[in-house]
């Protein structure tokens, strides 16, 4: 069956959410060279601004101008207990309870205040398992995490690798491995959804093969925050840590988000890196010299937070809260849908592709994936930049031959996917 522009259309008429999209700036830099406003599909490396975003900083600002050192207490929204303000809302995008979730720092550094006090090796229990081809950032992490605790990273990290021939790893390989490495094993550590392939793993599964055999299961939501449905709470999570420029669209560098399950949060006994945000807010300014810890996930908190970063992330969260995640990943799960039925129906129905012109590298499953495609295909991959380029459509390339593309369900239409389909089929067609 043809699922062509009619399709989109009336789709789109349909959506619920249709009037998200005018709550964000399509870059006007990006436009197609004949005027048309992009088709962003980059959302996944950087999403997109949100209208409210100048309007919450700019009162940040005016703020800091009238009330000056008062504003921590006088600002219309104080800036003393402001990261309180985004956790409720951070509670129901990660499926927490409002103690087990703060926000605070940046991604990395978040992974490495969690490892500080979830990975603690022995001489009998030490070994760490990730995936092999994880984000740069991960793989440094856990690697010197390992050294420093004076490991070698070569006999402490176990890397999941795809089985030859395939692109993503298989769930039952995950789960084999955890048990495999039994009794050694201290961490899982995963990103949740695979940045380059898009495969999402099963967290309530891997979590339950790691506490079975003794150990804690922590994940990276860089990749799955704001895109996919998610329990942390329900699925036993020990710890996790995203970031909140991706698909949570708080821009460049933003603050980024922790979990901690209750079941940890409000045990004192795990060492973790201390400092004077975290103590308890009741006589945080006693400063006395001895650390107590607030109970939750608050208790690991360091520096008192960067508030215009936090007036972002509040500006998209107030988003993300009233369409809730829900409708968004059902939403996600019709665009990404349709952009797999195009390229792998429609694009060869005529006949006039090469029937290997792509392959999709992300599971067809859509309890394995969330809305990122990412697709192989053959021809000059710089020629097809360029005919993006031309047509205002936005997304990812990665040498040799990926192409990673994100219909975020905020702002992304399926008129935008078949926009996407148009420049993917016409290129096709030439390179035949
Ligand atoms: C985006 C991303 C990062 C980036 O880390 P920062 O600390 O925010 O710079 C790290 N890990 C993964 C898996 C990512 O997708």
């Amino acid at each position: 069956m043809q699922m062509q522009i009619d399709y989109a259309m009336e789709m789109d008429q349909l959506d619920e959410l249709k009037d998200y999209r005018e709550e964000f700036i399509f870059p006007d830099k990006l436009r197609a060279p004949d005027g048309r406003s992009c088709v962003y599909l980059a959302g996944n490396s950087l999403g997109l601004q949100p209208r409210s975003t100048r309007r919450m900083i700019l009162e940040e600002l005016e703020d800091w101008g009238d009330y000056g050192v008062e504003g921590h207490f006088h600002a219309r929204r104080p800036w003393l207990p402001y990261h309180e303000f985004v956790t409720a809302y951070s509670a129901r995008l990660v499926g927490a309870l409002p103690s087990e979730v703060v926000v605070m720092n940046s991604l990395t550094v978040n992974l490495h205040l969690m490892m500080i006090s979830f990975y603690r090796p022995t001489s009998d229990r030490y070994q760490i398992i990730c995936e092999k081809g994880a984000f740069p950032s991960d793989q440094y992490a856990v690697a010197s995490q390992a050294a420093l605790h004076g490991l070698n990273p070569a006999d402490t990290v176990i890397e999941l690798a795809p089985r030859a021939g395939e692109d993503t790893l298989r769930p039952d390989d995950i789960i084999e491995a955890i048990q495999k490495s039994g009794a050694r094993l201290a961490l899982v550590m995963l990103g949740n959804v695979n940045y380059l392939t898009g495969q999402a793993f099963d967290m309530a599964a891997i979590s339950r093969a790691a506490h079975a055999v003794g150990a804690l299961a922590g994940f990276n939501l860089a990749h799955g925050a704001g895109n996919l449905h998610l329990h942390l709470h329900q699925d036993e999570v020990d710890f996790a840590v995203w970031c909140s420029y991706k698909y949570l669209n708080a821009g460049p560098g933003g603050i980024a988000g922790c979990f901690v399950h209750e079941r940890h949060a409000n045990s004192f006994d795990l060492p973790r890196l201390a400092g004077w945000w975290g103590h308890d807010k009741v006589d945080r300014f006693k400063m006395e010299p001895d650390f107590r810890p607030m109970t939750g996930a608050e208790g690991w908190q360091l520096s008192n937070p960067p508030i215009f970063q936090l007036a972002a992330l509040k500006a998209s969260l107030e988003l993300f809260d009233r369409a809730g995640m829900a409708a968004l990943r059902a939403k996600g799960d019709a665009l990404t849908g349709y952009m797999e039925h195009l390229l792998t129906v429609d694009l060869h129905e005529d006949g006039r592709v090469a029937p290997d012109f792509l392959s999709i590298i992300t599971p067809a499953d859509k309890n394995q994936r969330g809305s990122q495609l990412s697709i192989r295909f053959k021809g000059d991959g710089k020629k097809l930049l360029q005919a993006f380029k031309q047509e205002g459509v936005v997304c990812d390339f990665r040498e040799p031959d990926i192409i990673r593309a994100t219909p975020a369900p905020m702002y992304c239409s399926f008129q935008d996917v078949h926009r996407f389909y148009e420049v993917v089929k016409k290129f096709a067609q030439a390179e035949k």
